[in-house]
């Protein structure tokens, strides 16, 4: 993912609307490139902020967007460890398959 790219998926991240792929790139993304983070901390700011002034309610957005990426480091670990489960039920029918299939023509 580029500059321009992550700038684009900065609002649907905000609104946690970020597809699992998509999500790894913009983290992945926004932890190397510090011109990103910094943009995508005032779009946070900027969005939340605004939303929060017309609630009225107290804030501590620097906080929410600390917990914000926290959440999405979760999310993508979940979705990693799933997609390994996956994986190896994966490996494991086919070599089960594999098995039986010669099970039977032996
Ligand atoms: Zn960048």
């Amino acid at each position: 993912m580029n500059c321009k790219e992550f700038e684009k998926k900065i609002p649907a991240y905000i609104e946690q609307k970020l597809p699992y792929a998509e999500l790894k790139e913009f983290c992945r993304h926004a932890g190397q490139c510090g011109e990103c983070k910094e943009e995508l901390t005032i779009q946070y700011l900027t969005t939340e902020g605004i939303q929060r002034l017309e609630d009225g309610g107290a804030f501590d957005l620097q906080k929410e967007l600390d917990q914000h990426e926290a959440d999405a480091r979760r999310r993508i670990r979940f979705h990693d460890v799933f997609l390994h489960f996956g994986l190896a039920l994966e490996v494991m029918a086919v070599s089960v398959i594999f098995g039986v299939v010669i099970w039977i023509l032996a």
